[in-house]
C-alpha cells in the first residue's frame, strides 16, 4: 500500500492555510508549503504567508528559505519535497501539504503527469524551433505541420478544431512524442498514476462572499507593510540593474506588476489605479485557481477513484460562512482519521456530490475527446467547401438526421433525376432523329 499524503488546496482567502494547521495540530503532524511564492524569503505581505502565530507552532517547511533573485523550478520542488515527505513518514506522520500552485500539487501526486490528457501546459520547457505556429488562430498552417508528424491524430480532429490541433502539437513540441502514440500507450496501460494514498481537501468559499473578502485582504495587506515591500523590490532591482522577467520567480507575484507605474507617477490617481488592478489581478487568479481545481485537479481524483476506490478522497471544506468554520474543521479532521484508519466515512455533503457529478462529467468529455473518430460526410459540404467532418459516433448520427443532410440528399436525388430525365430525352430525340433517316 501506498504512504499517506493529505493535500490542502483552494484560492487565496478560502482559509486553506488555517485548515492545514488545525489538522497538523490535531494529527501531530507538520506542513509543507506547495506555493510557488512562499518559497521566497521575506515579502510576507505580498505573497500571502501565514504568520508565526497563525502557524501556532506547526512546522512548515519550504517556506521563506530562498533569496529573491534565485529561481525554483517544478522539479526542484518535487525533489525538496520529496526528501521532506520522506522524513515524515519515516518519523510515522502523514504529510500536510498546502498551497496554490497548481504545478506543485500535480507533479507531486500524479506519475507521468506530461503524458495526461487533462495536464495543465508545461513550463520551463525548451522552446520548440517551430512553436511559434501556435499562436495562429486558425489551422491553415498548424494542420498540414500535424498531418505530417502526426497523420493518425490529424485525421482524428475536426480540420477546423483549432482548440484541438493545437494540443496536439504543444503535446508533440514538448514531449518530442507522437501524440497518438502517446494515447496510443495511455489506453493500453489505464492504470493508476497515483503516487501516495491521497487525501485531498478543497478549502472552498462561494465566489460573492469570496470576491469581497479578496478585495478586503489587498486592502489589508496595505497596512500591513505592502508597499514597504515592492518598493524594497524595485530598489533591489534598481541597485543591480537588471531588468526583472514577470513571467519567472518572485516576479510573478500579484501587486508587483500591478503597482509598477506608481514608481513613476506617486499621484493619488494612480495609486488608487494600481491598488484596483491588482484587487482585479487576484480575483482573477482565485477563479482560475478555482477552475483548475474543478476541471483538472477533481477529475483527476474521480478518475483515481475508479482505479483504486481507497486510495483517494476529496472533501469539501466549506468556508463561505466563516461562523461554520469550527464544525468544518471537525469534520475534515473526523474525515482525516477515517480515511488514513480505513474505516468508514462520513456521508458526503450535498456540495461534494454535485461537484463530483461535476467532475464525472469533464472526465467523460475528455475520454471523448480522446477516443472520438472521425467520420466524412459523401454527400454535404462545410462552408469552406470542403467535405463535411463530424467527430464522434454521436454528432456523426446527429448530422445524418439533420436537416441539412437530408436536404442535401434530396437535392442530389433531385439533380439525379433532372439529370435522368434531361439524358432520357436525348436519347428519345437521337432515337427520333434516327428514324428520321
Ligand atoms: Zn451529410
Amino acid at each position: 500500500m501506498s504512504k499517506p499524503i493529505c493535500i490542502v488546496c483552494g484560492t487565496t482567502g478560502a482559509g486553506k492555510s488555517d485548515l492545514a494547521v488545525e489538522l497538523a495540530k490535531k494529527f501531530e503532524t507538520e506542513v509543507i508549503n506547495a506555493d510557488s511564492m512562499q518559497v521566497y524569503r521575506g515579502f510576507d505581505t505580498i505573497t500571502n504567508k501565514i504568520s508565526r502565530e497563525e502557524q501556532k507552532n506547526v512546522a512548515h517547511h519550504l517556506m521563506s528559505f530562498l533569496d529573491y533573485d534565485q529561481e525554483y523550478s517544478v522539479p526542484n520542488f518535487e525533489r525538496d519535497a520529496r526528501r521532506i515527505i520522506h522524513g515524515l513518514h519515516a518519523k510515522g506522520k502523514i504529510p500536510i501539504l498546502v498551497g496554490g500552485t497548481n504545478y506543485y500539487l500535480h507533479s507531486l501526486l500524479f506519475d507521468d503527469s506530461t503524458l495526461s490528457s487533462i495536464d495543465p501546459p508545461l513550463p520551463d520547457k525548451v522552446k520548440h524551433p517551430d512553436e511559434g505556429i501556435l499562436s495562429y488562430e486558425n489551422t491553415d498552417l498548424m494542420l498540414p505541420y500535424l498531418q505530417k508528424v502526426d497523420p493518425l491524430m490529424a485525421e482524428r480532429w475536426h480540420p477546423r478544431d483549432v482548440r484541438k490541433i493545437r494540443r496536439s502539437l504543444e503535446i508533440y513540441f514538448h514531449t518530442g512524442k507522437r501524440p497518438s502514440d502517446i494515447y496510443k500507450e495511455q489506453s493500453s496501460l489505464r492504470k493508476s498514476k497515483l503516487k501516495y494514498k491521497t487525501l485531498l481537501f478543497w478549502a472552498n468559499a462561494e465566489n460573492d462572499v469570496l470576491m469581497p473578502r479578496l478585495d478586503a485582504r489587498v486592502d489589508k495587506m496595505l497596512q500591513h507593510g505592502l508597499l514597504d515591500e515592492i518598493q524594497t523590490m524595485k530598489s533591489s532591482i534598481d541597485k543591480s540593474g537588471f531588468t526583472p522577467d514577470p513571467t519567472r520567480g518572485i516576479w510573478q507575484c500579484i501587486g508587483f506588476k500591478e503597482f509598477e507605474p506608481w514608481f513613476h507617477n506617486s499621484s493619488q490617481e494612480t495609486f488608487q489605479a494600481c491598488l484596483e488592478k491588482m484587487k482585479v489581478s487576484t480575483k482573477q487568479y482565485a477563479k482560475y485557481q478555482k477552475k483548475w481545481i474543478l476541471n483538472r485537479l477533481l477529475p483527476l481524483c474521480v478518475s483515481e477513484q475508479k482505479l483504486r476506490p481507497s486510495s483517494i478522497l476529496f472533501s469539501i471544506a466549506n468556508t463561505t460562512n466563516l461562523q461554520n468554520w469550527n464544525k468544518e474543521v471537525t469534520r475534515s479532521c473526523d474525515i482525516f482519521s477515517c480515511f488514513f484508519n480505513d474505516q468508514t466515512l462520513p456521508a458526503m455533503s450535498e456540495e461534494e456530490h454535485r461537484v463530483s457529478e461535476k467532475a464525472e462529467k469533464v472526465l467523460q468529455i475528455q475520454d471523448k475527446d480522446t477516443i472520438s473518430t472521425k467520420f466524412t460526410c459523401d454527400v454535404c459540404l462545410d462552408k469552406t467547401g470542403r467535405s463535411f467532418v463530424s467527430i464522434g459516433k454521436d454528432a456523426w448520427q446527429t448530422h445524418l438526421q439533420s436537416r441539412k443532410h437530408k436536404m442535401t440528399i434530396r437535392r442530389m436525388k433531385e439533380r439525379a433525376t433532372r439529370h435522368e430525365r434531361i439524358e432520357a430525352a436525348k436519347k428519345a430525340a437521337m432515337e427520333k432523329n434516327m428514324e428520321i433517316d
